[in-house]
């Protein structure tokens, strides 16, 4: 760490000279001892506002929707885990997603993913539309149809992967090269792999979304959001839609997605090691009609998994024999795989998205089979987690 780094003046410094290894990162990233106190964690400042010094001064804050300390140390942290040169929290990802789709102007055209979070999707179809952006959803896992959907006046790609929740891979590489083209942005929705797993802006993404309600935060507790990119004149604007619009997280939520990410490395290898081997124990179960996970050989791109993610994630959807009956029974008797939308928490959860967190695609062409089972693997022990499967699907017998 610098010597002088004063936390009160340092809002998104460069990480450019940042060699640290990514688990070392999560502990270290953004933290800086309390110059006032030498407190070695990041105090949550729960104020509104700032005693400034004097008229046109201050010591860096002056109101909390503009900057808050403890925001900035999360911001922090959060570019040099994505290794981008800026970040920006939110009040949620949805808030996030928001911020940045006011970069593209009325007229303009986006061209996203066939296969989306629900919420982004309800966001681009029905809010987005009325004022008057465009919208071509394709399947992003076949770089020609990115290619051939685009348009002169299209601005943004934005590609979720993995997708929720079907779990599509697109390649991140090429869909960039396909948006710079056309002078076009590529943004990545990171939610479901984490800093720790993929780095688009490497890859070269302009922007990463995320829902840091998710792995990020890790444990169930916040809502939050961020964007992280390294062009500083987009960061400018980003940063002015930050403060003007207002959809900033509190200090408390800041402190917790802090205290959150300095696990995010260990997390993510228990979520990865029990995905798979639940995985596996579901795609040899004869009720289970398909499993879908990038780790496995049978998913359709998990070469393309192989080469731009460092292992597959902790999500795994799949579908059983006895269809929507079936999947409604098993999601209502596993006892350790608690039924409840979202996911990225410890504890394991299983939901049915065409019912649930994709509900607003019904009756759209992204429409998800109802059969559809979507599980996040915790990382309790995989026995038990597997246990709890195995007496779930015996109830269908
Ligand atoms: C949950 C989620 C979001 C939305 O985030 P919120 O924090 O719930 O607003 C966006 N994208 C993906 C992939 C998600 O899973």
């Amino acid at each position: 760490m610098e010597e002088n780094h004063d936390p009160v003046t340092s809002n998104n410094p460069s990480m450019a000279e940042n060699t640290w290894q990514f688990e070392t990162a999560t502990v270290h990233a953004g933290l800086h001892p309390d110059p006032a106190t030498g407190a070695i964690m990041t105090p949550i400042y729960q104020t509104s506002t700032f005693v400034l010094p004097d008229i046109g001064e201050s010591k860096g804050f002056d109101y909390s929707r503009g900057d808050n300390p403890t925001r900035s140390a999360l911001q922090e942290a959060l570019a040099t885990l994505e290794g981008g040169n800026y970040a920006l929290s939110f009040a949620s990802g949805m808030a996030a997603t928001d911020t940045l789709l006011r970069l593209v102007k009325p007229g303009d055209h986006v061209v996203a993913g066939n296969v989306l979070y629900g919420g982004t999707y309800r966001l681009f179809q029905q809010i987005l539309t009325s004022y008057g952006l465009e919208f071509s959803f394709v399947d992003t896992t076949d770089p020609q149809a990115i290619e051939q959907a685009m348009r002169p006046q299209t601005k943004l790609v934005w590609l979720e992967t993995p997708s929720n929740p079907l779990l599509k891979v697109s390649d991140i590489r090429r869909a960039a090269k396909i948006a710079h083209s056309f002078d076009a942005w590529l943004a990545v929705d990171n939610t479901f792999a984490s800093p720790a797993l993929q780095r688009p802006l490497a890859l070269g993404a302009d922007f990463v979304v995320h829902s840091t309600t998710k792995y990020i935060g890790g444990h169930s507790d916040i809502i939050g959001g961020a964007i992280i990119l390294d062009e500083e004149a987009a960061y400018e604007q980003l940063k002015l839609l930050q403060k003007a619009v207002g959809a900033v997280p509190g200090p408390m939520d800041c402190y917790l997605t802090l205290r959150g990410l300095r696990t995010l490395a260990l997390r993510m290898k228990a979520h990865c090691q029990n995905a798979l081997q639940v995985a596996q124990y579901l795609a040899d179960h004869p009720a289970v009609a398909q499993v879908t996970y990038p780790g496995l050989d049978s998913h359709p791109q998990h070469k393309i998994a192989r080469r731009q993610m460092s292992a597959p994630g902790g999500m795994v959807s799949l579908t059983l024999h006895g269809a929507e009956q079936a999947a409604r029974t098993v999601a209502t008797k596993t006892k350790l795989f608690t039924l409840a939308v979202s996911l990225g928490g410890v504890e394991s959860l299983i939901e049915l998205p065409a019912s649930l967190t994709h509900a607003t695609m019904v009756d759209t062409p992204l429409a998800i089979d109802p059969g559809l089972i979507r599980l996040s693997v915790g990382i309790e022990n995989v026995d038990d987690l597997i246990a709890d499967l195995r007496q779930a699907l015996a109830a269908l017998n």
